[in-house]
């Protein structure tokens, strides 16, 4: 906190670093600061009227005083009101002062729940003042979240300071407010820190209160209001049109042995016309597993290529397996075209690395396929004019920040087969464009899902050996541990061992995220040449995996595994044309939600469908994977109890922006501070994001923006 703001709050630092701890950094933020829960002590209540089990404050003088020393030591005091009530206040640590305050013949007052005692109504610690000292409060006194050391009195006094400090000018039109019957913010602040007693509590903390709808409606608009400007501001950015002649993506199209889907077709429209503007593009591809995102990929890399400019185009992977795959694919497609790929991992050998280096620095290679070394700062490209990324979410911070800088400037086209719903399409990614691929391939056999309990194991063997004695191939997947790699590996090793002792005749391999990536590599290609009948498997082949020949695949402690990552899973198996099955084994006990949620993947497999379930039951902020690492975006709207004022702001901001300038800017100001713009970079970090980067994983309160290292580092950055 700065000292002049200390100053003018009359804080010691000593309260200022305590504040910093609450992520309280400015005066904007104490006003933010909302209470947790209220205390009324407006009023007196008649101890013979006070109910059991309820907070009431009471008034009386203390009638006896005395310290028990059974069943352990505890100060009781009972105090008679002036209707004759009586009552116990007991407490089981206190100090020689409160013997004093409680002494026989002192008059207090105590706040505290009322409790049916052994000896009649008692209160057990209560917070007891001296009626001469304190008159009754006018308002009902706020219970604000704090951290140690950091006393309510203070946070009280330094949240007042603030209110009068801040300059809380209405800024929203009146026709606004009036329209959406919203009070002003002033008004909505001071009724939350400080309301009257004529409000009752559960009306207070219900959201539908008009001052908590100002407050979500406010944030939810300078949300939208970030969103469009950085949406304009890439629009408004100038940068060479990539205009393909055909020659290529023609060439390419009818040398497939397949014909584009409609969808497909779609899509690459879709993107081929944004490539030919003269701004930045920055699409979406959305795709369920095994919809054909990668053919649509490697047409938008042609257009870059077949314009008269020059432009390379870059293609990234989150991991070298899948990589490497689309090396190999690209390779194939391309080759007969004439056009050479570049290959660039961080397990190349030095000498490879090189010359792919050296061949993306002049220009010689057009194209460039790998993971995240493609970015790293010892690559320069010759002409970039276009980057694909596959399953971007699962990129962390560092990768993001290389492309920023490496990508800034070029058209963006991401790819995922993770759907956003369509909340969270119309709010955190307002500023993407999004295509989405609808439909999957002709000829696909349904992938038949069951549900096996997990004492029937062997049962599930003897179906992997006929599956295999039939040609084909199954995928194995290990239980997932979270606590700890090296158990993950050991469960296994041991999978592998019992597979290969139940099923001689088969051969087993094992692919786990310890191995070094040219040995992960190895046995991946092992198992696409078929060599392999079985691929034991930590989630590592998650992703993006493209063996046609694989039918089977098994996936042990189902329960324990995502839907999202479920359904990635199950996708890998149907995409040859014999009958695929996927096995998912559980253990007992199901908790309710680990039924639910296995019931959602038997009886799906359209992937949004899914998603729409998941959603349903995580909620939005679990989706995004963001409630874990605290990292919640918004503090007081909630994407799905408040679509309508969701949808109030979404129709305001154009307007404002279009007529009202001054307001957008000052609302921007108030709400977002010196992190302006960082939540149009946000989405980056969490696009479809199942996954966070460790530096935002920190602990943090639940609905706490959090400004410390983890946004820096996404705040820069700019897909
Ligand atoms: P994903 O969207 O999951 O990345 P892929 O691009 O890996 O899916 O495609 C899955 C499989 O479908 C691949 O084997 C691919 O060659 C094949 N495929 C893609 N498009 C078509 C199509 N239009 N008709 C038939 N097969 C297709
Ligand atoms: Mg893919």
């Amino acid at each position: 906190m700065l000292p002049n703001l200390c100053q003018a709050l009359k804080l010691t630092d000593a309260t200022a670093q305590k504040l910093e701890k609450l992520h309280i950094h400015t005066a904007w933020d104490l006003a933010l600061h909302l209470p947790l829960r209220y205390e009324d002590e407006t009023h007196i209540t008649p101890i013979a009227a006070a109910p059991i089990g309820e907070t009431c404050q009471v008034e009386g003088e203390v009638v006896l005083q005395e310290v028990q020393f059974k069943p352990r030591k505890q100060l009781i005091a009972r105090i008679r009101d002036n209707a004759g009530g009586l009552l116990n206040l007991r407490f089981i640590h206190f100090y020689p002062s409160q013997q004093q305050q409680l002494a026989k013949g002192q008059r207090v007052r105590a706040l505290g729940e009322i409790k049916q005692g052994y000896y009649g109504a008692e209160m057990i610690h209560p917070k007891i003042k001296s009626p001469e000292k304190s008159e009754l409060a006018q308002t009902l006194t706020p219970v604000y979240p704090t951290t140690n050391g950091l006393t309510q009195p203070t946070l009280r006094k330094a949240i007042a300071a603030a209110l009068q400090h801040l300059d809380l000018r209405e800024i929203l039109p009146e026709s606004v407010l009036r329209q959406y019957n919203l009070p002003t913010l002033a008004d909505s602040l001071r009724l939350l820190h400080n309301p009257p007693p004529s409000i009752n509590l559960a009306q207070i903390s219900n959201g539908a209160l008009p001052a908590w709808q100002r407050l979500k409606f406010d944030e939810l608009l300078a949300q939208q209001l970030s969103m469009r400007l950085a949406k304009q501001k890439r629009r408004s950015g100038s940068l060479k049109p990539l205009i393909g002649n055909g020659s290529l993506t023609d060439a390419l199209i009818a040398q497939l042995p397949f014909g584009l889907t409609r969808a497909q077709q779609r899509v690459f429209n879709e993107i081929r016309a944004d490539l030919a503007q003269p701004h930045p593009m920055h699409r979406l591809l959305q795709g369920d597993v095994g919809s054909g995102k990668t053919i649509v990929a490697a047409l938008a890399a042609l257009v870059a290529l077949e314009d008269a400019g020059g432009f390379q185009a870059a293609v990234m992977a989150p991991t070298e397996i899948l990589a490497e795959q689309h090396y190999i694919k690209f390779k194939q497609w391309l080759e007969p075209l004439g056009i050479s790929v570049a290959w660039l991992s961080g397990s190349l050998k030095k000498r490879d690395k090189d010359q792919a280096r050296a061949a993306i620095a002049d220009g010689r290679i057009r194209l460039a396929i790998g993971t995240h070394a493609l970015f790293q700062d010892d690559v320069a490209f010759h002409n970039l004019g276009l980057v694909i990324v596959d399953e971007q979410h699962r990129f962390g911070v560092a990768q993001r920040l290389a492309l920023k800088n490496k990508g800034q400037d070029v058209h963006q086209l991401m790819m995922s087969a993770t759907p956003i719903p369509r909340t969270l399409a119309m709010s955190f990614f307002a500023d993407l464009d999004v295509s989405t691929i609808d439909e999957l391939p002709p000829n696909r056999t349904p992938i038949k899902t069951k549900l096996v309990n997990n004492v029937r194991r062997a049962e599930v063997e003897g179906f992997v050996l006929n599956t295999c004695q039939k040609g084909q191939q199954a995928y194995w997947v290990c239980p997932l541990i979270e606590e700890s790699d090296s158990l993950q590996l050991k469960a296994a090793t041991e999978t592998l061992a019992e597979l290969q002792a139940a099923l001689p005749q088969l051969n087993i391999g094992l692919v786990h995220g310890r191995m070094k990536p040219a040995e992960k590599a190895e046995i991946m290609a092992q198992f696409v040449a078929g060599s392999l009948n079985v691929l034991v498997a930590t989630t590592v082949i998650e992703v993006g995996v493209d063996v046609p020949n694989a039918s089977l695949m098994v996936i042990e402690h189902a329960e324990r595994m995502g839907l999202a990552q479920l359904h990635q899973l199950r996708g890998r198996v149907g995409r040859g044309a014999a009958a695929s099955t996927c096995v998912l084994l559980f253990a007992e006990p199901l908790g309710q939600v680990g039924k639910q949620r296995l019931k959602v993947i038997y009886e799906n497999t359209d992937g949004f469908e899914i998603a729409r379930q998941d959603l349903e039951i995580r909620g939005a902020g679990d989706f995004l994977g963001v409630r874990q690492s605290g990292a919640m975006m918004l503090r007081f709207a909630n994407l799905e109890q408040d679509l309508e004022l969701l949808e109030h702001a979404r129709q305001l901001a154009p307007l404002l922006i279009e007529q009202q300038p001054e307001i957008v800017q000052a609302h921007l100001e108030r709400w977002l501070g010196s992190r302006e713009g960082f939540m149009a970079a946000w989405f980056s970090g969490c696009l479809s994001g199942m996954k966070q980067p460790e530096t935002v994983a920190k602990p943090c309160r639940a609905g706490m923006i959090k400004r410390e290292l983890g946004w820096h580092g996404i705040h820069a950055l700019r897909f």
